[in-house]
């Protein structure tokens, strides 16, 4: 039986794992095998482990545990996109999501239950801060998502399926990840890590809603993919949708891309762009992106405004889209428009909510029990 006191093994990276063997008094092998069946294997207790010897497992019965979030809500879109609803304590839940595409999958992971940031657009930011999420909480996402698509090791052998589903993971789910880099750091250490997910530097997507300070301790510390939410060509604008423009100003968010980039030298920055009508998507405005992005090696990424309710934004329409990336295609940059998917389960960029305390509307918070938990 695991108790509050047990040490949670799931969001231990390779570093944090060996400290923790060392005090058990075991070697570091010891630690990486454990890792190992952790997260290649997907073992959820330690009886599983057959190769590491009983007084060890028993031991480790006593001091730790394996403990994912657990599953509160569990849907399928018609595209396949297939989101999860993870209930992190007895108040707060939030969303992963897994986005099956032609020759990959990618799986999009929360940060925070919240965010403090506030962009007026996204849904996470109304709703308001709860709080940071564990490593174990972070890595547990794609813990879980692998285990229910059958693609830890162990199922696979089993020949439930053999494909490797997850390709991909972007933290672009719930929250800002540079706020919460004591817990990000681990976990994507793991997804990059041979005896953890394995997964390249570059298919680990970190986005930012451009948290310097962040920006320079990933670029340290793990530099994986880095993806900026530019979403508006100057100042004034930016200061209204993405409100940390206010303390870090976009020539200052450039001059750290190009800090970051130096740490991962055949990279670039994919700047995210939300498209919402007749706010940031002129061809004017359009053509002002290219002087921010003469300054940093980029591509950009269009995404379509996803509607949630109350949001006070529209869509921009295909044709302005098209338009858009026109004016940045013509002047050489690659760009990419995101495909909408999940939206008839809410689980399209920006429409997760999770089930967070709203301080903002308190009375209408639907108790996580009352979800049949
Ligand atoms: N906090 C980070 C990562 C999570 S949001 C960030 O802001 O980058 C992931 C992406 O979804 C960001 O580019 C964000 O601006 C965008 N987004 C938020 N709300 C959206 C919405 N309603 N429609 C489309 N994109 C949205
Ligand atoms: Fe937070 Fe990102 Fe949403 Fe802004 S867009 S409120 S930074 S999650």
């Amino acid at each position: 039986m695991q108790t509050k006191l047990a040490t949670n093994l799931l969001g231990l990276d390779s570093e944090g794992m060996e400290k923790c063997f060392a005090k058990l008094g075991e070697k570091p092998f010891r630690a990486r095998q454990v890792l190992k069946w952790i997260h290649r294997r997907g073992a959820a207790d330690f009886t599983a482990m057959t190769d590491i010897a009983k007084d060890l497992r028993t031991k480790l019965n006593q001091a730790a545990a394996i403990e994912p979030p657990v599953v509160v809500g569990d849907s399928t879109a018609a595209d396949g996109t297939r989101k999860w609803l993870l209930k992190v304590d007895g108040a707060n839940a939030v969303e992963a999501v897994f986005i099956p595409e032609d020759g990959r999958g990618t799986l999009c992971v929360s940060s925070q239950a919240g965010c403090t940031l506030a962009c007026p657009f996204c849904a996470t930011g109304k709703q308001g801060f709860n709080r940071n999420l564990s490593a174990a909480e972070i890595i547990g996402q794609l813990w879980l998502a692998n285990q229910a698509l059958g693609c830890h090791e162990v199922s696979a052998r089993a020949g439930i399926d053999s494909a490797r589903a997850i390709s991909n993971v972007v933290f672009m789910g719930m929250g800002e990840p540079m706020l919460n880099l004591d817990a990000v750091i681990p976990a994507a250490r793991l997804m990059i890590d041979d005896n953890g997910y394995g997964l390249s530097r570059r298919r680990v997507t970190v986005s930012t809603s451009g948290v310097l300070p962040g920006m320079d301790r990933l670029a340290e510390e793990c530099p994986v993919a880095l993806a900026v939410s530019l979403h508006a060509p100057d100042n004034a604008l930016r200061d209204r949708l993405v409100p940390i423009n206010r303390k870090y100003p976009i020539r200052q968010l450039i001059a750290a891309c190009n800090r970051y980039l130096e740490r991962a030298p055949r990279d670039f920055i994919t700047f995210e762009y939300v498209m919402l009508e007749g706010v940031n998507d002129s061809d004017a405005q359009a053509r002002a992106l290219l002087g921010i992005a003469a300054g940093v090696r980029c591509k950009f990424n269009l995404i379509p405004f996803n509607a949630f309710h109350d949001s006070g934004y529209r869509r921009s329409g295909a044709e302005r889209i098209r338009s858009f990336a026109q004016v940045l295609q013509r002047a050489g940059l690659t760009v990419t428009t995101r495909k909408t998917r999940g939206d008839g389960i809410a689980a399209a960029c920006g429409q997760l909510a999770g089930e967070v305390i709203d301080r903002t509307r308190r009375s209408k918070t639907v108790p996580i029990t009352a979800l049949g938990a």
